[in-house]
């Protein structure tokens, strides 16, 4: 996610909208502003010939709700990085009673896909059980 130089507090006067919202559908929604921060002054390149003219370096200024406030993750990796720790503490913690249900899935799948197979092949595998 965004690096910045520097961020404060919001307040009134820095706007209401968060400068993230077209990003909070596939992560997190947003809730109101609480802080403004200015990325990194960096050169902007552009021209006809990608990097043949240069601005001066230029910062840029972000408002942002709780939920974006930047970091080393946006809030989905952050989500994903939980669920997938919350997932393998439950397992770990419960690893006989994990194990007996992928058997069983296991199990039922199997019947499940016998039960399609016409009766002769049915009774023909069964036979051989
Ligand atoms: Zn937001």
């Amino acid at each position: 996610m965004t690096s910045y130089s520097s961020i404060r507090a919001w307040q009134p006067g820095d706007g209401v909208t968060c400068s993230r919202t077209r990003q909070a559908p596939r992560d997190a929604p947003c809730g109101r502003p609480v802080a403004v921060y200015t990325t990194p002054a960096e050169t902007v390149r552009y021209g006809r010939t990608l990097g043949t003219a240069t601005r001066p370096p230029i910062e840029r200024t972000f408002t942002v709700c709780a939920n974006h406030i930047p970091g080393d993750l946006t809030p989905g990796e952050a989500s994903a990085k939980a669920r997938k720790a919350a997932a393998e503490a439950l397992i770990v913690a419960h690893w006989d009673e994990y194990q007996a249900l992928i058997e069983k899935y296991v199990a039922d799948a199997q019947a499940t896909r016998y039960e399609a197979l016409p009766a002769d092949l049915r009774a023909l595998l069964a036979s051989r059980d």
